[in-house]
């Protein structure tokens, strides 16, 4: 039975016979405590064989970037809402289904021509760590239902501090196990970990005091009234990621209170204009609270890096919270020789990192770190039943409440690949990007718009008869053909990614005028290890060849896709 090839067909040999499923007891008992037979056993584990091998193997032959079915098409299939009242199918019949009908129109984003987002393949082993954290089922809100892995989890929290801080041997050896202190938490990614890491700033500031209980207690109206301030803000640049304009929102200061200060000519935080901006805050007639300043390690759009330690300056010189969104960037501290680029992360208040990025973990997993062990005390709970005082429960420093062990897959991650490993793959993705931008310059209908400092580019075609003009033109000139460009480029990408084979993203640079202003351009994230030059090639070739067979009907075309 075990040598028989495997298909999908061979796992449900009564796939073709009309019986009825019935829900009852006994089969029920039997999906909770062990397979019925051997024969059943046998089946489980090969739809495991299909889960690992069958849907990879099935994606790289059958399914490029998307499939051309329109969205419109796919929702048709799905528009039922009543759950059957009998099971519909087997396993064996949902595996089928989903590898048949879901994946051939679902992304694949391991293929090495997809490089447009933060999403990629991830290594094999990811699959069974994963299967390893769901068949355990430890929910980390308390140690009642985690134990020993509650304590993993403060390892490799510890772990990764140390990697960012690299604070002392005996500071790690007084906090690694400490009930008392969190050096970090594990969330479900960047966006809460940047909500949780602001959420501590802000209750920070507003410290409970003589009759005044917090702001955790008495809502935003009594503090600013307890603090005297009439309003909050947090300082990002301009590409900061909108998650922190949804903590503005969540946290109650508003989200117009989140002021993007302009970038400079390296796509970084204008650091005078950061100065200036605290300075005229301070002066302003409005009582303000600079909440924090955001320093971005690996900007989502362009993966560059801000001037860390000018901001750490800034930040010590006026006593405000600094923020480091390291979200995309921060796994780059594995590699010995990109370390530096983000020198003055040490210098950070609290620092977001992704698990789902590049540490190349499943989706779901964010992390926030902070330098004072203590600080999360400012956002504690405790509950009756759960998270009592002075226990080592780790839900009483969340914003989450029950959660999976992401840290069980972080952890051994890092011991099946080594920092070295990781660092393979940091290194990988920055050289390529440098390859990259060199053979955007080399060719000439392209422009590069950002170089990659990290893994991240944005280009832009940037045709002849554009080029010519350009130096020659005008401010106002120069607009009209920006906008030509944009919707240049805009049916290029769309056309590509139809195509099937490559995918490349487009974004809007908001950028100063001095720049350039805003901008449509292309956008790259190379971080699949199987991306190299020659797809690099292929890709651009292809988009050579889309703009060369441009017509007026592709943009109207495209006209009828903007209007769906
Ligand atoms: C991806 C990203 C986020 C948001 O993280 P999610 O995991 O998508 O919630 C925040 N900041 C930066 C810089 C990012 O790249």
């Amino acid at each position: 039975m075990l040598e028989e090839r495997l298909t999908i067909e061979s796992l449900n040999p009564i796939a073709n016979e009309e019986t009825e499923l019935i829900a009852d007891w006994e089969t029920l008992q039997h999906t909770f405590i062990s397979p019925e037979n051997e024969e059943t056993k046998i089946v489980l584990v090969k739809y495991m064989e299909q889960i690992l091998f069958g849907l990879h193997d099935f994606l790289k032959k059958h399914v490029g970037i998307s499939e051309e079915i329109s969205l419109k098409e796919l929702s048709n299939d799905f528009k039922n809402s009543v759950i059957s009242r009998n099971p519909q199918k087997k396993l064996a019949d949902v595996a089928r289904d989903i590898i048949e009908n879901i994946a051939p129109h679902a992304v694949n984003v391991a293929s090495p021509y997809f490089i447009g987002h933060m999403t990629s393949a991830i290594p094999f082993f990811m699959i069974h760590l994963n299967a390893i954290v769901a068949a355990l089922n430890q929910n980390l809100v308390k140690l009642e239902t985690s134990k020993v892995v509650s304590i993993l989890e403060k390892q490799v929290i510890a772990k990764i501090h140390r990697l960012i801080y690299n604070d002392s041997e005996a500071f790690y050896r007084k906090h690694i196990q400490n009930p008392d202190s969190t050096l970090g938490v594990f969330i479900s990614g960047g966006t809460l970990a940047n909500v949780t890491a602001l959420w501590v700033a802000r209750n920070a500031f507003f410290k409970p005091k003589a009759d005044f209980l917090g702001i955790e207690k008495e809502g935003i109206l009594a503090a600013y009234q307890a603090y005297d301030i009439e309003r909050c803000v947090i300082l990002v640049s301009q590409l900061g990621h909108y998650s922190l304009w949804k903590v503005g929102g969540v946290l109650g200061i508003g989200n117009k209170n989140v002021l993007p200060i302009d970038i400079d000519h390296h796509n970084t935080i204008d650091v005078d204009k950061l100065r200036a901006t605290i300075q005229t805050l301070q002066n302003s007639t409005h009582k303000t609270k600079i909440l924090a300043v955001v320093g971005i390690a690996g900007a989502t759009e362009t993966g560059t890096v801000d001037p860390l330690p000018v901001m750490a300056d800034i930040c010590a010189e006026y006593g405000i919270h600094f923020h480091v969104d390291a979200a995309w960037g921060g796994p780059t501290l594995l590699s010995d020789k990109y370390r530096y680029l983000l020198t003055g992360i040490e210098r950070a208040d609290s620092v977001t990192l992704d698990g789902h990025k590049q540490f190349y973990m499943p989706m779901g997993c964010g992390m926030v770190y902070f330098k004072d062990p203590y600080i999360l005390d400012n956002i504690a709970y405790h509950a009756a039943y759960v998270n009592r005082v002075g226990s080592v429960d780790l839900g009483i420093h969340s914003l989450e409440g029950s959660r999976p062990a992401h840290s069980l897959i972080l952890s051994s991650a890092l011991e099946i690949m080594g920092g070295r490993g990781y660092a393979l793959l940091i290194d990988h993705g920055i050289e390529i990007a440098r390859e990259f931008a060199k053979e955007i310059q080399r060719r000439p209908l392209f422009q590069l718009i950002t170089p990659p400092q990290l893994n991240i580019l944005t280009y832009s075609l940037f045709p002849e008869h554009i080029r010519k003009m350009w130096h020659k033109s005008d401010l106002q000139q120069k607009r009209t053909m920006i906008q030509e460009m944009d919707r240049i480029n805009c049916v290029v990408q769309r056309l590509q990614r139809e195509a099937g084979k490559s995918f490349v993203s487009r974004t809007t640079l908001r950028r100063p005028t001095n720049l350039g202003g805003d901008r449509g351009v292309l956008r790259s994230v190379i971080m699949n290890p199987m991306t190299n030059m020659d797809i690099i090639r292929e890709i651009l070739d292809e988009q050579e060849k889309i703009y060369y067979s441009l017509t007026e009907k592709s943009y109207e075309s495209l006209e009828s896709l903007v209007q769906n």
